[in-house]
């Protein structure tokens, strides 16, 4: 049994829907033994699945650039999400968890010849951020210490996992890493910065997961009016932000209302935030239920 999880929700696993409690990997799964392997996360609200072709272009291309070749073209891992919402989401808002890993081997850095990748997904429910929405979150900076091929979706998570608890451990909502005096991102974050109304954001490189929501927010700046710019940001740029937001699937796009202790620009929600979430509402409503 693990704490907080149902075992009886079903899961899939290399072709099969199954019990979580009864779905089992090898231990010489890369993925368990070295992190070989990549994921995404499609959010579904009341259980629609939302940008769906952007993350599974993203999934392919995680795919890619690791070199690994899974047997699914795009419509089986379109009819897979579909399918696990059909049976899980009971129209709820949740999320759906793709995990592809090199598969079992004989331990060996190398690729494995004719080894199968293990497929896992799993649909766990996810509750849209509220009270933040309005109260803001907070944030500290923290130096950057992960690998250089961060674009890549790995599930080799460490420098993240350590990036986020040192939120938990300061007490804070998330970190906003920093590689050579630059910003990069949050620990499962994208990181925003707004100054005299322009929106800014890191370049889309090696140094960044490129959000899903990286071009919602560019299409919904856009729609607004709201000048936007991707470029290197200082720090001393992030310090004298007017305002900073954060985007992922899970957290939508929430403004950073105190970093490093201090008040971000006056402190209370800024225009652009309000007119980014009023647009990124608006895209959900109209989502079919
Ligand atoms: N950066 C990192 C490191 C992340 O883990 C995430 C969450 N997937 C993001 C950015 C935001 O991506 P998305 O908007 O697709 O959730």
């Amino acid at each position: 049994m693990i704490a907080n999880v149902d075992p009886n929700t079903i899961v899939y696993l290399n072709g099969d829907y199954t019990r979580l409690a009864d779905a089992k990997v090898s231990v010489l799964d890369r993925g368990f033994i070295f992190g070989d392997g990549i994921y995404d996360v499609v959010p579904a609200y009341k259980g629609q699945a939302f940008r769906m072709d952007e993350h599974l272009g993203r999934l392919e291309r995680s795919l890619k650039l690791i070199g690994l070749e899974v047997n699914y073209t795009r419509q089986d891992w379109e009819k897979l999400v579909l399918d696990m919402l059909a049976r899980v989401s009971q129209g709820q808002d949740c999320m759906v968890y793709l995990h592809v890993t090199r598969g079992a081997a004989k331990r060996d850095h190398a690729f494995p010849a004719n080894t199968t990748p293990t497929v896992f997904c799993m649909v766990t429910p996810f509750e849209r951020p509220s009270v933040a929405r309005e109260k803001g979150l907070t944030a500290i900076s923290i130096p950057d210490v992960r690998w250089l091929m961060c674009h890549i979706k790995s599930i080799s998570l460490l420098g993240n996992v350590l990036a986020r608890q040192q939120a938990v451990d300061a007490g804070v909502d998330e970190v906003i890493q920093f590689r050579d005096g630059y910003m990069t991102e949050g620990s499962s974050t994208n990181i925003w910065v707004v100054k005299d109304g322009v929106l800014l954001a890191p370049p889309r490189d090696n140094l960044i997961l490129e959000g899903i929501r990286y071009r919602l927010l560019e299409e919904l700046a856009a729609k607004a009016g709201i000048p936007f710019e991707a470029r290197p940001i200082s720090e001393a740029e992030v310090e004298a932000a007017d305002e900073l937001l954060l985007t992922s699937a899970t957290k939508e796009v929430l403004p950073i209302l105190q970093y490093n202790g201090k008040p971000v620009g006056t402190g209370q929600l800024g225009p652009v935030y309000q007119a980014l979430r009023a647009g990124y509402d608006q895209i959900l409503d109209q989502l079919e239920g």
